[in-house]
């Protein structure tokens, strides 16, 4: 039997290899090799598939963040509410500023920031919230808004992982005051290398943001502030322009996989991911629960089947931040580090390879 791979960019690569390949020739032929047209046509579809005003593209998703909490002002002192569970780069954006991190646990159902536990987070500090729409299942946005529009603080949402997804019905990138993108390969929309971009329904937001990427600068050798370089690439730019145009039907595939996994796996001995009603995901990853899942993964590669953790250990345990908060500090965050298993998802996986990885845990449930 074929090994599973846990996702197989080659074969996104090679689907749309033509299309692809004319595109970046395009580019290198182009003798634009920082900004120009391929920039500004990806940046104007993307912000039409977002249905937002603008968009910006900069060099990676990391920027994306940090360059926006700069825009919003973010200085030492300040605070930012970020959740506990997620990729380290959402609380590295707040350290490059300088502000303080402050970490709210999930909701252990869906990963995804707990809404109920922010408002005691908020102090007269706290500048700006990041909620984080975690395996491409939006946050809950509504409730979250609400509560920073009675306290005039901004929202930063990390839509790294969540390409596509809609909120009630509404697609991400116009919700929250800026929308933070990363475009790293393995994304739903990937680029071929580093890549991102910032979606804004405010001008002056946007405006500030196309300076800060570019040393501070609107008109060349004039810097009205002591910006950043962080440009996205025009190579970049014209493979995701052809990744865009399939990137609803890539993530209707996902969404037929994870409802096989979904109405497959609902008996077996795991905890499956939850949706709420209102959310639209686009299962970036597709991850599970147990309290066996190291034992479960090992039984998974025992028969082909790769499978990742994201994250094994949540930003506060990483030594990076050891420093700044006690290790029993996000029991929540810490737990589910323990917990998770995402299995195998991709546009170019079949669903037989979905029902052997069933079968697989069903296999090992009984055992
Ligand atoms: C990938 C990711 C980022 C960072 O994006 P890069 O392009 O790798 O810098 C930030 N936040 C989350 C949640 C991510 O998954």
């Amino acid at each position: 039997m074929n090994a599973i791979p846990f996702l197989d960019l080659g074969a996104a690569y090679r689907e749309l290899q033509p299309e692809l390949e004319a595109a970046v020739l395009r580019a290198l032929r182009s003798g634009w090799y920082v900004g120009g047209s391929e920039v500004e046509d990806f940046e104007r579809a993307y912000a039409g598939y977002c249905d937002t005003a603008y968009c910006i593209g900069v060099a990676n998703g990391l920027d994306a963040l940090s360059l926006s909490l700069r825009v919003l002002e973010v200085v030492p002192g300040d605070e930012v509410i970020v959740p506990s569970n997620t990729f380290i780069a959402t609380w590295l954006a707040v350290s490059q500023c300088g502000a303080t991190i402050v970490p709210v646990e999930p909701d252990p159902e869906t990963g995804n920031i707990d809404v109920g536990r922010i408002e005691a987070a908020i102090t007269p500090r706290t500048r700006v919230i990041v909620p984080v729409h975690l395996y491409g299942q939006p946050a809950d946005l509504e409730p979250i808004l609400a509560l920073a529009s009675r306290r005039s603080i901004y929202v930063l949402e990390d839509a790294a992982q969540a390409q596509g997804a809609r909120y009630k019905g509404r697609r991400l990138g116009g919700h929250g005051d800026l929308v933070a993108w990363s475009f790293y390969p393995g994304k739903n929309l990937g680029a071929l290398g580093d890549a991102g971009a910032v979606t804004t329904q405010n001008a002056a937001l946007a405006e500030k943001l196309r300076m800060f990427r570019n040393y501070g600068s609107k008109e060349k050798y004039i810097h009205e502030s002591a910006g950043f370089n962080s440009r996205l690439d025009p190579i970049q730019a014209a493979a995701l322009g052809v990744k865009l145009k399939h990137l609803d039907e890539w993530n209707q595939r996902r969404k037929a996989l994870a409802t096989r996994y979904l109405s497959r796996l609902a008996d077996c001995c795991i905890d499956l991911p939850k949706v709420p009603d209102w959310a639209d995901p686009v299962w970036h990853l597709f991850v599970i629960r147990t309290n066996r899942r190291d034992d479960l993964m090992k039984a998974l590669a025992h028969a082909g089947v790769t499978t990742q953790i994201h994250y094994p250990r949540p930003p506060h345990l990483q030594q990076a931040y050891s420093y700044a908060f006690p290790a029993a500090a996000y029991p929540i965050a810490s737990t589910l580090a323990s917990q998770v298993l995402s299995l195998p998802i991709g546009p170019q996986m079949s669903l037989e390879e979905v029902d052997r990885v069933i079968d697989c845990i069903a296999d090992w449930g009984r055992r």
